[in-house]
Parts: C-alpha cells; structure tokens; sequence
C-alpha cells in the first residue's frame, strides 16, 4: 500500500543504518530530541533506537498532548460534570488521566458524570444539537494539529446560535514548549541534556508549516528536521541531523515534503485566529508555567468559553511523588529510571499520563521496548 509500506521497508532502514554509522562521528555523540509523541510511538514500535549507532542517542520530548496536560486541566473537566452537570465530551485517551482524588474522567463518569468518548469537536456539537436541555462541553485538547476542528466547532456553534454549547479550551502551541526545552536549565545551562537537534513535528507542521522553527533554530543553533511519522521518516531525518551536526549547521530542514510546507495551511491558521488567541501563560505538566504557550478563547465568543460560563477556576495540583513524567518530558529522565514502571504503573493502571496514551513515552516504551532494558539473567547450573 502506497504511503505505508514503502516507508516501512526493512531494506531502506537498513540502509540509512549503514549511512548513520558510515557519516557519524566515532569522536562525538550525539543527542536528538523527538518533539512529538508520534515519533516517539513510531522510535519504540520500530526498534529505530536500536538501528543507530551507539553514539547517536534519542531523548523523548514533551509532545504527548494527553501527558502534557496538567492534573488541575482534568479536574475542571471532572468538576464540570459532577458539579455542573454537564455533558463533558473529550477524546478517548484524556478518559483516563490520573486527575486529583484519585479520580480520572472515566472513574468520574463511574460516579454518575455524564461524560462522553468523542472522535472530534464536531461530534462533540452533534450531541449538543441532540440535547438542547443539557449543558454540552468539549473538553479540547491537543497541539496545533487538533486546534482548527475546535475552532471550526466553535464557528459552527455561533453561526447555528446553539446556546448550550460550551468548550474548555486547553489546546497548546509547540513553539513556545521547543524553545522552553532549550532554555530549561538541564539543557542551557547545567548541560544534564545535551540537546544537538530536534526531530520536529509532522502532523503540527501541518498546520503551522515549517517556518515557525526558524527563529529558534538561528537563535539556539539547533537543527530541526521536520519529520513523518513512519519508521524510514525518523531515520531519515536522523541522518539529515546527523549531516547538520557534522557540516555546523543549523537549518529547519523538512523531511516531509509531501505534506508540509514553509507557510503551512492557511486556511486553518485564520479560522484558529479567528476565534482564538494566546493566553498570558500555561501550566504544563512537566514543563511547569509556560508564557505564551495556549489558546484561550477569545472574549468575542465568551458565551461559548467554558472557563467564563462556569465557576470552575483553575488549581495546580502536583504530581504523584511516585511519577516521574515532569523529568521525562523535559527529557531528563528515560521511563526506566521510574521506581515503578511495569510494576505499580502499568497502561491498564496508570499512575502517570506518561503510561496513558500510546504515544507517551512509558506507554510506547513499556509497550515495545522495556524488556531491552532488563539485563539478561544467565542461569547457572552446578
Ligand atoms: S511509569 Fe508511570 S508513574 Fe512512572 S513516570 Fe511513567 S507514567 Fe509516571
């Protein structure tokens, strides 16, 4: 099958393996980090990390949409149903997040909250249309990629006048999370990560195009290679880091050329700005306060903010001691250095959202990857 099968051919990955330990440097390492959680997914499942030479490392980055998300994000959605008695409609993987109170939406929903799996804003609308006595909420989440259907919902609901229609906007920009990464103490100024480039983002470059990383890739002197997500994508964009690395440079390269372009989509960028806009500051999970880096709904479509109809402010709440998601995300930690991966936090029991969604990094490594990370017992007989 074209656009599968073609990118997932063992011959060309064993190829691109033999150029990476030809073109890479025996003298250095080297660091990348993949942005996306998509990456990280496909890095796992195709055993990529395991096709690079032993000096060119992989740090898994903060974009998971769903491990990102605050606890105190999911405790205003929890509080909207039970307390509101709204419809709370959101996407499969945020139903289960660790909240506060050892709740989670789904457990929520087990209390009595009426809070429903979607597949997209617009299904979110339809239950809205369906049930015009009830408050209907869509609990968005999600980076630039899942940003227009929330917008377009948002349009549609104004343009229909549905007056029970409502969204909790938590949508986050990717920007803003790459150049904080690269500000962070580990990476400025201790060094803890040493960061040489970035896989950049596929599906968000989509959207925002390619030319949203140029100023940080001049500014921080960080290659960026905007990549697929299938497995001869990521290796292809490893070696062309690899090649930035060794030449000095620091370009935004884009790898996937057939969907992404400099300026992105247009269309999509002017309904997002049309109905959204930057929020001062973001608490991200792991990442902390991020200035500039989500949307909010603009005060022209009040009626349909979440955050304006309800009294639900926002609380932080802090981590499980047990989880290490915030040192992951910010790729200091591996989900191996967690005392209870595979043990206590398990995807069918997660303590962290790291273990939820399989494009987070403890689900996609426990998934594919954590038994190459157990030392091989050799049984001995006397
Ligand atoms: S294994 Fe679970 S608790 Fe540990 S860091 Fe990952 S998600 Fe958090």
């Amino acid at each position: 099958m074209k656009y599968i099968d073609e990118f997932r051919d063992g011959a060309v990955a064993r190829k691109i393996a033999a150029r990476l330990r030809a073109e890479a440097d025996a003298g250095r390492t080297y660091a990348f980090m993949e942005f996306c959680g998509g990456h990280t997914h496909a890095i796992s499942r195709y055993g990529i990390a395991q096709l690079l030479p032993p000096n060119v490392g992989m740090v898994h980055g903060p974009g998971c949409p769903v491990c990102v998300l605050p606890i105190g994000r999911i405790d205003m959605a929890i509080r909207l149903a039970l307390e509101h008695g709204a419809i709370v409609c959101t996407y499969g993987d945020t139903m289960r997040v660790p909240a506060s109170q050892g709740l989670s939406l789904m457990r929520a929903k087990a209390r009595g909250g009426d809070i429903r799996m979607v597949y997209s804003a617009a299904d979110a609308l339809d239950v809205a249309r369906r049930e015009p006595a009830r408050e209907v909420v869509f609990f968005a989440i999600g980076f630039e990629t899942t940003t227009p259907p929330t917008a377009l919902a948002l349009l549609r609901a104004r343009d229909e006048g549905l007056r029970n229609f409502s969204v909790l906007c938590c949508h986050v920009l990717t920007p803003p999370a790459i150049t904080h990464v690269l500000e962070s103490p580990e990476v400025a100024r201790y060094g803890t990560v040493p960061l040489d480039g970035f896989v950049g983002p596929a599906h968000v470059s989509i959207v925002i195009g390619s030319a949203p990383y140029d100023p940080f890739a001049a500014a921080y002197r960080k290659p960026v290679v905007i990549a697929g997500f299938e497995p001869l994508d990521v290796m292809q964009a490893i070696l062309m880091l690899v090649r930035q690395v060794n030449d000095g440079r620091a370009e935004v390269e884009n790898e996937f050329t057939r969907a992404v372009t400099p300026a992105g989509n247009a269309t999509a960028q002017r309904r997002m700005a049309e109905v959204l806009e930057r929020r001062p500051s973001f608490e991200w999970r792991g990442l902390g306060e991020v200035p500039a880096s989500a949307l909010r709904i603009r005060p022209e479509f009040a009626a349909f903010d979440a955050e304006q109809r309800f009294d639900v402010p926002y609380a932080a709440v802090p981590d499980n001691k047990a989880c290490e998601c915030g040192a992951i995300l910010r790729g200091v930690k591996k989900p191996a250095d967690c005392k209870i991966f595979g043990t206590v936090c398990t995807p069918e029991n997660p303590v962290g959202s790291c273990m939820v969604s399989s494009e987070g990094a403890c689900a996609a490594h426990y998934a594919y990857g954590r038994f190459k990370d157990i030392p091989v017992r050799v049984e001995t007989t006397t």
